[in-house]
């Protein structure tokens, strides 16, 4: 059976916008309805016709698979299947894969124009590294093993040496090779004999794989600034390519402990500084902590605990330029415990002085501040 165009059965052009496809369909539907056409089986079959070629049609990614690769395979006719396919579909469904275009590319390219033996990139490799919180900051040298491949030194990535030419060893010499991908089972053309069936020998070092497995010492500078999240890229160090194509590249990717006192977040440092309650009522310059040595910080008179207090530029190393994030302290008043008589005196005559009731505000927003006090339940 032959197959009519999408858009010859709608009778659009193949640049009709949607909402010509939408009224050409309704015009086709309301005149070939099966329940207008009652036992004429032309109608109907035109009707279904019509049907399908609007359910791709109306559907921008049913439409641009359609436009790039036709009909499903099981579907296509014999002659537009030889020219198209190089590969073979088995139980591909528009609606399994949504991406199906973007897949074929990553397989195999731009349609028609890949050949089996195009050069192909390496894959990246990672590698974790621990790193001390200090370590992270000021920058390191790690020394790292990686497991990698490289482009086979007998057959220099050819997976063949010379010799006399036999049955293909990758393929069995049918030309094709299975490959799968989430719900798809298709083959591919053999890349070790181009489809032909045929190759010379298999390299005895490789096996035909083309890379070989290798382990290696690296030494790899961590700049400072690195996080938990961030990657050191080492160019090339990742698998070897195949077929000519350049190697991928090595990544470190750090973990960093925590710290007992500064908190890190991105580049700027958290802490929490205890003070007293005289350097918060009166004012103090204290000393506090910072990743890069003592710091002087001036707490003002009146300093309430939990505010905040900003050191400029006493935070982590950015790793995008030549600057530091900034040093965040929270202060935290410490009450003592006084049990000496005459510090109690002193906290007595000073409430004396100090009459103001910080609730009162509290009250009268509560519309409660003339009212007297009932007891509160005593807990059992
Ligand atoms: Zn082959
Ligand atoms: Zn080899």
């Amino acid at each position: 059976m032959t197959r009519r165009d999408y858009y010859e059965i709608l009778g659009v052009t193949r640049r009709a916008t949607r909402a010509e496809i939408t009224r050409a369909y309704k015009r086709l539907a309301r005149r070939y309805h099966p329940e207008l056409n009652p036992g004429d089986e032309e109608a109907r079959r035109r009707f279904e016709e019509i049907a399908e070629a609007y359910e791709v049609l109306s559907d921008p990614k049913k439409r641009a698979l359609y436009d790039r690769y036709g009909w499903r395979r099981d579907e296509m006719p014999e002659a537009r299947e030889k020219k198209t396919t190089d590969i073979i579909f088995e139980g591909f469904d528009f609606n399994a894969e949504e991406s199906f275009g973007d897949f074929l590319e990553e397989l195999f390219g731009p349609f028609e124009q890949k050949r089996a033996r195009a050069p192909q990139r390496g894959a990246d490799v990672e590698v974790p590294v621990a790193l001390s919180f200090e370590q992270a900051l000021r920058g390191t040298t790690v020394v790292v093993t990686v497991a990698r491949s490289q482009t086979c030194p007998r057959c220099e990535g050819r997976g063949e040496i010379e010799g006399p030419v036999g049955t293909c060893f990758r393929c069995g010499g049918t030309g094709r090779r299975p490959t799968a991908r989430g719900p798809l089972r298709l083959s591919v053309r053999c890349q070790q004999c181009e489809g032909t069936g045929r190759s010379a020998p298999i390299c005895p070092i490789c096996h035909g794989e083309t890379r070989i497995p290798v382990q290696e010492s690296l030494e790899v500078k961590i700049p400072a600034g690195v996080d938990t999240g961030s990657r050191v890229r080492v160019e090339g160090k990742g698998e070897a390519g195949l077929y000519g194509g350049p190697p991928g590249d090595l990544y470190i990717v750090p973990n960093v402990q925590a710290h007992p006192f500064f908190v890190r977040k991105g580049d700027n440092i958290y802490c929490t500084v205890p003070i007293t309650i005289t350097e918060a009522i009166l004012g103090a310059k204290i000393e506090v902590p910072t990743l890069w040595g003592k710091a002087m910080l001036r707490i003002p008179p009146g300093t309430q605990s939990g505010q905040i207090f900003r050191l400029r530029e006493q935070g982590a190393p950015s790793l995008r330029g030549d600057v530091r994030g900034d040093q965040y302290v929270e202060v935290k008043v410490v009450i003592p415990r006084l049990i000496d008589q005459r510090s109690r005196e002193l906290m007595r005559e000073f409430e004396r002085l100090n009459p103001e009731n910080p609730r009162a505000e509290l009250m009268h927003l509560a519309g409660l501040l003339a009212e007297e006090p009932h007891e509160a339940e005593a807990p059992h």
